[in-house]
């Protein structure tokens, strides 16, 4: 049976909403250039996105990590699956995420990014679930604060299904 999906954020709620963070984030860094590492693959919707709507100079990466865990439930465990390709030497890093959620996969992360001699590290994200937070982190940026529901849409997926779906929904999963 096909799931169930109910708009959350349309196409034009969120890509006005990354504008405004782009705005915000030229500001931030104006006279100096930004590096940006996304997270594959859930965050290159909105990196692409992002990254057309920063005015500074931007320099881009991807990696990709998977956290150990079923389709739905994160765990501690984080893995890298894909690292960067180039060093962080020097620069003003922005680690671009779709979701932070438990704060599992991005407090690993962001330990590990900030060990690598860049001059800065900060964060966005696209959402942000702060109720399911188990992990502290830092949230530099945030798009939009949601309740505990699972989202796809904008680059996230259930099951590899609905990365390109233009908005966010929310899934009513088949029990
Ligand atoms: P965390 O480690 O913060 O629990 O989870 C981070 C990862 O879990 C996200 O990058 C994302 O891949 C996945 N995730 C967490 N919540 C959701 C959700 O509501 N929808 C989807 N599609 N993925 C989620």
């Amino acid at each position: 049976m096909a799931d169930k999906i109910s708009v959350l954020f349309s196409e034009e709620e969120v890509n006005s909403r990354i504008r405004e963070m782009g705005e915000q984030i030229s500001r931030d860094y104006a006279g100096r250039s930004v590096h940006l590492v996304g997270i594959l693959k859930g965050a290159t919707f909105f990196a692409c996105e992002l990254a057309k709507r920063i005015t500074v100079p931007v320099t881009l990466d991807f990696m990709s990590v998977s956290s150990y865990g079923n389709s739905t439930e994160s765990s501690g465990v984080v893995k890298i699956n894909k690292d960067l390709d180039e060093p962080l030497d020097g620069r003003d890093v922005l680690v671009v995420e779709d979701i932070v959620d438990t704060g599992n996969t991005l407090s690993y992360l962001l330990d590990n990014l900030q060990k690598r001699g860049s001059a800065s590290v900060k964060l966005c994200t696209l959402l942000n679930k702060p109720d399911r937070r188990i992990k502290d982190v830092k949230v530099d940026y945030t798009g939009f604060i949601i309740p505990d529901e699972f989202v796809v849409g904008y680059g996230l997926d259930y099951a590899q299904k609905y990365r390109n779906l233009p908005y966010i929904g929310i899934v009513h999963l088949d029990k």
